[in-house]
């Protein structure tokens, strides 16, 4: 079993660290905090080993939590560690895990130059293979990469355009409102999500638009792309409702936005209501032929941005240790979490056939 430490655990860590729990091949060292807040009671509660980043552990023996030891212990007792520390942090904690030679996968806030990969499970694994160390692109850069590989493979891709409507905090993230606009964000284009993409498809032609809006449950993402070919709408359904961590969303549900996709995945017992796939609207999925023989394709995507980077960690973990190839690090990351296109009992295919059943190839 692969000993994996994980250095915060706050959104992304505590969802990381239940996942490491859920795998065959993977037990939890412990799980690395700063301060003794609600998620260190939740840490305690669920049995992981309790560290301590900082220097100081009386806080948390004073508010009765058993500490393990501090977080330079945790990294030496791991085999792997999961840095989900804010933004920018895990950068400097680089050098602790070179000190203890410990392979790390940092998150989506760092920085591409924290790591020699940044890596999505779909688009480029084997690239980590072997590597000391990884980052996870943000949820919005995961999101784009398992919609965009596929396509490119299949279809040949272009040119990508994308406005990205984003959530403007996560639920627990009260310093970042009360809210009340809709902004460019940035102002500036191409936003930071173009370049990010690029770090996993470096020769991808792609402008992307931000903008935040005062919400807390998905982000949503407007997509066109320009493709090499004209494949029929029906065509692109089916290669998108063959892959795993793609969830197309069927007009009968009457799902018209987030807060219904969150609503179902709660009803369905999801953990934490958490959506690790992009929900990408069936009927949304358009193609539109232009010069040359190219097609113009748009659609809808919703991205839960809580969820969607917890698989693609895990697998980070087996490909930096070289424990699974990819394949099977896919397929055993979701069958452990029940990933798949089988969520909430949706046949994803069947609806895809009553779209469009004569256009397929
Ligand atoms: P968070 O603020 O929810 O959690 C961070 C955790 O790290 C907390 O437990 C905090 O106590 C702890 N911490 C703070 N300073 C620390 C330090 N110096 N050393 C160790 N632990 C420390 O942050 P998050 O949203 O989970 O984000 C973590 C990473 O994941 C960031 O890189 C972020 O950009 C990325 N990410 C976040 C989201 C999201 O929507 N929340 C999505 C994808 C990727």
């Amino acid at each position: 079993m692969l000993r994996v430490g994980i250095n915060g655990f706050g959104t992304i860590g505590k969802r990381v660290a239940d996942a490491v729990r859920a795998q065959p091949d993977m037990t939890v060292a412990g799980v690395a905090k700063r301060t003794p807040d609600y998620e260190a009671e939740i840490a305690r509660d669920r049995g992981y080993s309790l560290f301590v980043a900082g220097e100081d552990t009386r806080p948390f023996t004073s508010a009765d939590i058993d500490v393990a030891g501090r977080v330079c212990h945790l990294v030496d007792e791991s085999d792997v560690v999961v840095d989900a520390t804010p933004g920018g942090v895990g950068a400097s904690n680089r050098s602790l895990y070179e000190e203890f030679e410990t392979p790390a996968v940092f998150q989506g806030g760092e920085d591409a130059s924290v790591a020699p990969v940044s890596f999505n499970a779909r688009a480029n694994y084997d690239e980590a293979v072997g590597a000391d160390s990884v980052r996870v692109v943000s949820c919005n850069t995961t999101g784009l990469s398992r919609l965009l590989a596929p396509i490119d493979d299949r279809f040949g891709i272009e040119k990508v355009r994308a406005t990205l409507v984003r959530r403007g905090g996560d639920p627990s993230q009260t310093g970042r409102g009360p809210i009340n606009d809709t902004l460019p964000d940035p102002v500036s284009i191409p936003s930071h999500h173009g370049p990010d993409i690029q770090t996993v498809f470096p020769d991808l032609d792609i402008d992307t638009m931000g903008m935040k809006v005062p919400a807390t449950l998905m982000h949503i993402h407007a997509v066109n792309l320009t493709l090499e070919t004209t494949p029929t709408a029906g065509a692109v359904r089916n290669l998108l409702a063959a892959e795993n961590r793609l969830l197309l969303v069927p007009e009968r549900l009457g799902i018209d936005g987030a807060g219904k996709l969150k609503e179902f995945t709660r009803d369905a017992g999801r953990p934490r209501g958490d959506i690790w796939e992009n929900c990408i609207w069936a009927e949304s999925i358009t193609v539109e032929p232009t010069t040359g023989g190219r097609g113009d394709c748009y659609l809808f995507q919703a991205i839960h941005q809580e969820a969607d980077v917890v698989p693609e960690s895990i697998d980070a973990i087996r490909a930096i240790t070289g424990i699974a190839g990819k394949e099977t690090s896919i397929r055993r990351t979701n069958d452990a979490l029940g990933v798949g296109s089988g969520l909430l009992g949706i046949d994803a295919k069947s609806d895809v056939s009553t779209h469009d059943a004569a256009s397929d190839d």
